[in-house]
């Protein structure tokens, strides 16, 4: 009766002849226009290269430390809101570099911040703990030819099992985090991609080792304005999990994929929509990434876009839950869809007694159109605008004439 598919999208691996130095600075070619304080960026504007000041300026991050603990749980946030969850994974019969406790990991989340601070004014929140950034540490029960080559097929990959072996969601918190895993191993996809990230959703993978795969590649390293490839990689698929799709029409872009003609010069700066055509200041590529309500600062603006994720990692007794923004959401049904649609009203437990919240309407996609979450043709499922601004977890059901038409189902409401 229905369909939920999870897309997937992997970038190519980095070429080992993509490797010489940075030369061209940026604003080389660039005349200077009206520069005053502030972020600009150097853009192509009716043929003639500028300086143009960035939309939103944000102070520059100051490169952060890493914590010198090596901790297997989250630990308890000092940031609020949304926020990058780091995690460090070996393979089971992978080397432990440490690359959690010595700064391997923090400098690519630093460079990241500084490439999006000088691209867009903006930086991303990542999780902190009382002395650093919160890199969580996983030993896998996968192996390293398990990881180098279970990619995504039918929207069960790589990614969705590391996060099902952390399972955050056993015990969220109050603060929503996208889980960015940074694996230990020198590729994936058998050599042909260096990450790959759910397109929407909160979960994406990194490969960081600093080897060469079978096929003679490499993940990290130099490439472009980047001292690390693996940089370029995490904000990649931190961009997929907004909803941003590949650029087709530059090969510097930031969201550079496999099908994208043409190849960046090594000389050649990486940029992030720098036209503003595509992701940013624009949603023509899926999703503008100026609206999502992730950027440090305006977490808690409850006007710009956030979405849930159902069932991000399966219950093991099949029971479902949303993992839900705080605000206004709009809320569907579980497996249930109708062909012939009843008069339902969605129902709260508060205190173990069920309370009317509001008459559903039908829908062919409950979840909105930001969630691949489909009835069959002909069939229709309920839908509620819900507003809730408490961050918990909540259970509800559907009913109909008083009789639940859905088993209950709970919603994690996070900041
Ligand atoms: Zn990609």
């Amino acid at each position: 009766m229905v369909l939920v598919l999870v897309a997937a999208m992997a970038i190519p691996v980095n070429s080992i002849f993509d490797t010489a130095a940075f030369a061209a600075k940026s604003g080389q070619s660039c005349t200077k226009t009206g520069m005053k304080t502030g972020s600009f960026i150097c853009a192509v504007v009716k043929g003639k290269r500028i300086w143009r000041p960035v939309g939103r300026t944000a102070p520059a991050p100051v490169p952060s430390t890493t914590s010198n603990l090596r901790v297997t749980s989250d630990q308890t946030d000092t940031v609020s809101g949304f926020q990058i969850k780091p995690i460090y994974v070996v393979p089971s019969d992978g080397v432990d570099h440490s690359y959690d406790k010595n700064g391997y990991i923090s400098s690519m989340l630093d460079e990241g911040n500084l490439f999006l601070n000088a691209q867009l004014g903006l930086t991303i929140p990542i999780d902190k703990n009382a002395t650093g950034y919160d890199i969580q540490y996983l030993k896998s029960k996968y192996s390293t030819a398990f990881i180098q080559s279970a990619f995504p097929a039918d929207g069960e990959g790589i990614t969705e099992k590391l996060l099902a072996e952390i399972n955050p969601f056993l015990n969220p918190g109050l603060n929503r985090k996208d889980f960015i895993f940074f694996v230990d191993v020198n590729g994936l996809n058998n050599g042909t991609a260096c990450g790959t990230g759910q397109t929407p959703g909160l979960a994406a993978v990194v490969s960081i080792g600093k080897g060469f795969d079978a096929t003679g590649q490499t993940c990290t390293g130099q490439s472009h304005n980047l001292s690390n490839f693996a940089t370029h990689t995490w904000i990649h698929e931190l961009f997929h999990n907004f909803g941003v799709n590949h650029t087709l029409n530059d090969p510097c872009d930031l969201m550079v994929g496999a099908e994208t003609p043409g190849t960046c010069a090594s000389s050649a700066k990486i940029t992030i929509d720098k036209e503003h055509s595509r992701y940013a200041k624009s949603s023509v590529q899926g999703a503008d990434v100026l609206q999502a309500r992730v950027w440090t600062g305006q977490t808690d603006n409850l006007a710009l876009a956030a979405n849930c994720s159902i069932d991000p990692v399966p219950t093991a007794d099949g029971t479902h839950y949303a993992y839900c923004p705080i605000g206004t959401q709009t809320i569907g049904a579980f497996i249930y869809c109708f062909n012939s649609f009843p008069l339902v009203t969605l129902e709260e437990s508060v205190d173990g007694v069920w309370k009317p919240l509001g008459a559903g309407i039908s829908s062919a996609s409950p979840w909105g159109p930001r969630i691949d979450f489909t009835c069959a043709a002909g069939s229709q499922g309920p839908q509620i605008q819900l507003t809730n601004a408490t961050p918990g977890s909540r259970l509800y059901r559907w009913t109909s004439i008083g009789q639940p038409v859905s088993d209950p189902f709970k919603i994690i409401w996070v900041r």
